[in-house]
């Protein structure tokens, strides 16, 4: 039987599928893997989230990327692989979708947003790091493209920064303690294009294996956490999903 297969089955058999996508899902959708070589952070410095709120050059240049879509967060649409999770999830197979992304694709692929378990944040919108209330970039766009004003939280005046996690900020707790119920609950566990290096994001996959569920992994390229896996399959994730879940 082939990995597609083997996937095939492994999901049809599932009571509760999560699924857990990286950078590859959205490679597929011109949106560049940040790690990678020609990667996002091999042309730019990443800001980090100490130097954000120590240093009000920091904060202008992120700003500034933020309007100059630097980072090609934005602007993507859907491919067939957030299409197959958003089916999985419509037909009541997937509970959740836990994402290292911040392009907010499952979402506009038909994931409802309590169904969108994000790691690190996203890239569509602005919190305040102090209370945080949530702004759309819009509400600031004129004054700070026509007078360099740096967003201020106009209920408690905190330091406003786009809503990703940045390289020295703490992950965030709540959608991390939902990421790990939610691993435990299933008996499924999906990778999608993720190299599984990056932690503690990767540790959900041994989690889930710990706790008893099944283990499949489809990538471009091996993983670390092949060798624990039931099913691996590595292909592009768009072709192998749209077949898996016959799109
Ligand atoms: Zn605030």
């Amino acid at each position: 039987m082939s990995g597609r297969q083997s996937l095939a089955r492994a999901i049809e058999a599932a009571r509760r599928v999560v699924v857990f996508t990286g950078a590859g899902v959205s490679t597929e959708s011109g949106v560049p893997d940040f790690r990678s070589p020609g990667g996002v952070w091999s042309k730019m410095k990443p800001i980090y989230f100490q130097d954000f709120v120590a240093d009000e050059e920091k904060r202008r240049e992120a700003w500034r990327r933020v309007y100059s879509g630097a980072a090609r967060w934005t602007g993507a649409r859907p491919n067939i692989g957030h299409l197959a999770v958003a089916r999985l999830v419509a037909a009541g197979k997937a509970s959740a979708v836990i994402t290292q992304n911040v392009d907010n694709l499952h979402q506009e692929s038909g994931v409802p947003d309590d169904k969108v378990i994000e790691l690190h944040g996203n890239a569509h919108y602005a919190r305040c790091l102090v209370c945080s209330h949530r702004y759309e970039f819009e509400e600031f766009r004129t004054g700070f493209l026509e007078r360099e004003e740096i967003p201020v939280c106009r209920w408690c005046g905190g330091l406003v920064k786009s809503a990703t996690i940045s390289f020295g900020q703490p992950m965030p707790e709540e959608p991390m303690a939902r990421a790990e119920a939610e691993t435990l609950a299933c008996d499924l566990f999906l990778v999608l294009g993720s190299s599984l290096v990056v932690y503690p994001a990767a540790g959900f996959p041994l989690l889930a294996r710990q706790s008893g569920a099944r283990l499949a992994i489809v990538n471009r390229e091996p993983t670390d956490q092949d060798r624990f896996a039931d099913i691996v399959v590595h292909d592009e994730i768009g072709p192998v999903m749209g077949e898996v879940v016959r799109l």
